[in-house]
């Protein structure tokens, strides 16, 4: 088996379990699965399409229009720019415990825009977003869609890290809002997906439950937002794995429309 069917196999077990597994095959090695004499080469196997038994788009959500940003922020050009700002930044607590500052990452001109709550331990170390067990995972699913990592761009709500991993105070997020919205308005994605429920709470400016804001195609701007969890949550509770494989994949359908 080579590396990328490894691979592959890899990522629907940690989405989803069988039914992201190859139709109508059985695992070599698996319960009931007859033995492959050490002569015969295992048939490739070609990787399920992401299509398969994804969810239609769901309805309509919240509409948001995106902050109107003051001259600073509408004066970036490039998010180059917007990463030299942040990395002089000082506008809240945050800056005070930070090792490096976490802008953020990815292709410029990406079609998929990931926002996830902010840097972690390792993040703040890096200075790169998502890196660590919970960014392994991250790049598994956007890889299940289809999507290497260099196709997105992935950043955070808040670009430094919080203490303890808490989540930012409500001062934190508005500080830092602006960042994330010149991001967006520069990177022009199709679509974005918020990773947890304190993203989703920093774009769409409305505290509610993630159950709540899951399963609808929210709008920014105009551009469709898809809710999902975050990660690092999937990894304390692999129940969630199942409606993040369906979330990712009504946001993949969004991007290629
Ligand atoms: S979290 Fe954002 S607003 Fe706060 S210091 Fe860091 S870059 Fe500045």
């Amino acid at each position: 088996m080579d590396e990328l069917v490894r691979r592959y196999l890899r990522q629907q077990v940690e989405l989803g379990g069988n039914e992201v597994l190859m139709e109508g095959k059985t695992r070599p090695g698996a319960a009931g699965a007859a033995p492959t004499p050490a002569s015969v080469p295992t048939p490739a196997r070609q990787p399920k399409d992401w299509r398969v038994g994804a969810p239609p788009i769901p309805e309509a959500g919240l509409t948001i229009l995106a902050p109107a940003g003051d001259d600073a922020v509408l004066a970036w050009s490039s998010l180059s720019q917007v990463a030299d700002a942040i990395g002089g930044c000082t506008k809240c607590f945050l800056c005070q415990g930070r090792t490096r500052v976490v802008p953020g990452e990815g292709d410029p001109r990406a079609r998929l825009l990931l926002v996830g709550e902010g840097p972690g331990q390792t993040e703040d170390q890096t200075g790169r977003p998502f890196v660590g067990r919970a960014g392994e995972l991250l790049t598994d699913i956007l890889g299940a869609i289809g999507l290497a990592r260099e196709q997105v761009f992935i950043c955070n709500v808040v670009k430094c890290r919080p203490p303890q991993n808490r989540k930012p105070l409500p001062d934190e997020m508005a500080a830092c809002a602006p960042y994330l919205a010149a991001q967006l308005r520069l990177v022009e994605p199709k679509v974005i997906l918020a990773l947890g429920a304190t993203a989703a709470e920093a774009l769409l400016n409305a505290k509610r439950s993630l159950a709540d804001l899951r399963g609808k195609v929210h709008s920014y701007h105009g551009i469709p937002l898809v809710v999902t969890y975050h990660p690092a949550a999937l990894l304390r509770n692999p129940n969630w794995k199942k409606p993040t494989w369906d979330d990712v994949r009504i946001a993949r359908q969004l991007v290629d429309r």
